[in-house]
């Protein structure tokens, strides 16, 4: 490797930390960081940690070498990083204040089991003393959490004020929720002491050692979550170190850093963290929310100047803007700055995860999210396809396989010959030449009257498989018909005629609306003969009323989106009949799922 590959074993950073260290910056001079002569310290890592950190050095020889190449006399060696970081994901406590998100014990129970799957090192289960629902996933946790990999960590604060450790009710439900580890909650700012607590500073003081010691005593790890921490520290740096020191000498096994209001930048956070790493010998972590739309930015800053554990959330979920989403602090860690996170042969599972955890918390997963998103690595048309059908690396970050995404080509009708070919490669299609042009025909004609290929990947897929001479031979139509009747109450009834080899099937079905009806009795003419059908739905319909903008005349759009549980698709229908352009769409999907889902039979 040349001098820009990473250089850190354990010992050479810990020896880093030890006493005054020169490390090279990005633009090729060298600086040194005082530790104000303390004493030697390191920060002691997990055993699941020692198992990355060795994972880690396996994964140094990337085939995809996503640095920009050093160039102008610039010098872009990596700073000075610790070798690993824990990471710690709060989903299930603070990803769960979002908007909307709302979690039964058992969605709770598989979002837990979806992060030990991909690897992180600590699962903040929630706060059992703070509401039924939390004590309940606590009680059920060791009988149906079978972890392998994560620890789980119950949430509380520290003890109230005016109160001794041993009568306080939160802290009496973190011991019994018997998990080894927990998180406890710290005022660290004296505004919010003063203001929120109506308490003395030296009370708050108080109230973390008491607490750290008494769950100490209780056998149990204590994370010190220091809430207000970087707001706190700019308005009085003293009565924020104190409370550090006082879970230090308490015995705390991580000082956390909160950015609870989210708007620290990142060259404060790198300030302020190695202000305090120079201080403490303790493990030091942060936790940032997104309010500045620099929790990512953030955590990596906290990361460069030594902070070993990273809170967060997969997809950045969490109240207001969100908390640091660790689907992308994970990889920019593991990726870019070769700082061990979760094992390395996990990291491809970091796009699957994170979908299925969308689903578990019902929330759409977002198409733009870094990494993990449908669309980003998705190109489109022109120069830059046939660019990256040369080069791969030439317009993506990172190889998208590392992350367990993939390279998408998206077609329209800007679609070149090139773009087709992908498209066509990426489904293991072969197109001569004229089936290409034949294509490329369609796609601008149909464009033209409606259609919109880029996003209906599904009835693309069909549209290229037909230029090859493919025809769908699952079914043929020979009439359709919807009734909307208002009598009593407004009902819905369709009827399909259709062809399964010889058979003419005719099937009739209600519905709570013309779609409906007709998704019910198309299933209900072909189900049996294509039992896997049964494991196909329609999740999503949307309409469109496209307006003469393309000389059309006004015309109807339609979009279905369909599952199998394993892979989704889009297909469209555009008409300027409603129930025309729906039939399209949803011939199409079910189409599509036949022929994915191996619906043998006719
Ligand atoms: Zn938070």
């Amino acid at each position: 490797m040349s001098s820009d590959g990473p250089t850190l074993g354990d010992e050479s950073y810990a020896s880093a930390r030890r006493g005054g260290h020169g490390h090279t910056h990005g633009h090729g001079h060298t600086h040194t960081h005082s530790h104000g002569g303390g004493p030697a310290h390191s920060h002691p890592l997990t055993p699941g940690q020692e198992a990355h950190a060795h994972g880690r050095r396996g994964a140094t020889d990337h085939d995809h070498d996503d640095r920009p190449p050093a160039g102008g006399g610039h010098d872009f060696a990596l700073p000075d990083l610790p070798p690993a970081v824990d990471v710690f994901d709060t989903t299930l406590r603070d990803g769960s204040q979002q908007e909307g998100l709302s979690l039964t014990v058992d969605d709770k129970l598989r979002v837990a089991e979806q992060l030990d799957h991909l690897g992180v090192t600590f699962i903040e289960g929630g706060w059992p003393g703070a509401n039924p629902k939390d004590a309940e996933f606590f009680a059920r946790a060791p009988k149906e959490l079978d972890l392998s990999h994560a620890t789980l960590v119950a949430f509380g604060s520290t003890r109230r004020a005016g109160v001794r450790a041993e009568d306080d009710e939160t802290l009496r439900h973190l011991v019994e929720a018997q998990t080894g580890a927990v998180c406890i909650v710290a005022k660290s700012s004296e505004v919010h002491v003063v203001d929120a607590l109506r308490t003395t500073l030296d009370e708050a003081v108080a109230m973390v050692t008491d607490s750290v010691e008494f769950l100490r005593a209780n056998d149990l790890r204590v994370f010190l979550d220091a809430e207000h921490f970087f707001d706190g520290y700019k308005a009085n740096p003293e009565f924020t170190l104190r409370i550090l020191q006082a879970a230090e000498e308490a015995g705390a096994e991580t000082l956390v850093l909160c950015d609870t209001n989210g708007g620290t930048l990142p060259f404060e956070v790198e300030r302020i963290v190695s202000h305090v790493l120079d201080r403490f010998e303790t493990q030091v972590g942060v936790h940032f929310h997104n309010d500045s739309g620099c929790a990512v930015a953030n955590s990596l800053a906290g990361v460069t100047v030594g902070a070993t554990h990273v809170q967060g959330c997969v997809n950045g979920y969490g109240e207001r803007a969100g908390n640091a989403d660790l689907a992308a602090v994970v990889p920019d860690l593991s990726l870019k700055l070769r700082v061990a996170t979760i094992p390395a042969d996990r990291l491809p599972l970091l796009t699957p995860v994170s979908h299925h955890i969308a689903e578990l918390v019902n929330i759409a997963p977002n198409p733009q999210q870094p990494f993990v998103g449908a669309s980003v690595f998705a190109h489109k048309a022109g120069l830059h396809t046939s660019a990256i059908a040369r080069r791969s690396d030439a317009y993506e970050h990172v190889s998208p396989d590392l992350v367990g995404n993939g390279t998408r080509f998206v077609v329209s009708e800007m679609a070149g010959r090139s773009t087709l070919a992908m498209k066509a490669a990426e489904l293991g299609l072969e197109l001569d030449s004229d089936a290409m042009t034949s294509v490329l025909d369609s796609l601008k004609t149909l464009e033209y009257e409606g259609y919109h290929f880029e996003v209906a990947d599904g009835s693309l897929e069909l549209l290229l498989r037909n230029s090859t001479g493919w025809r769908q031979d699952f079914f043929t139509l020979e009439s359709y018909r919807v009734i909307a009747d208002q009598g009593d109450e407004l009902s819905t009834e369709a009827t399909v005629k259709v062809r399964v080899g010889d058979e003419r099937i005719v099937a009739t079905a209600e519905g709570n609306g013309p779609v409906n009806a007709l998704d019910g009795a198309l299933r209900s003419a072909i189900g049996s003969r294509y039992p896997s059908l049964e494991g196909v739905h329609l999740v999503d319909y949307r309409v469109r009323v496209l307006d003469s903008a393309k000389g059309t005349g006004s015309v109807t759009r339609v979009l279905i989106d369909s599952t199998d549980g394993d892979r989704t698709w889009t297909t469209i229908g555009v008409s300027e009949n409603i129930i025309a352009a729906s039939w399209q769409a949803l011939s199409d999907s079910v189409v599509y799922g036949l022929l994915h889902t191996g619906g043998a039979g006719a």
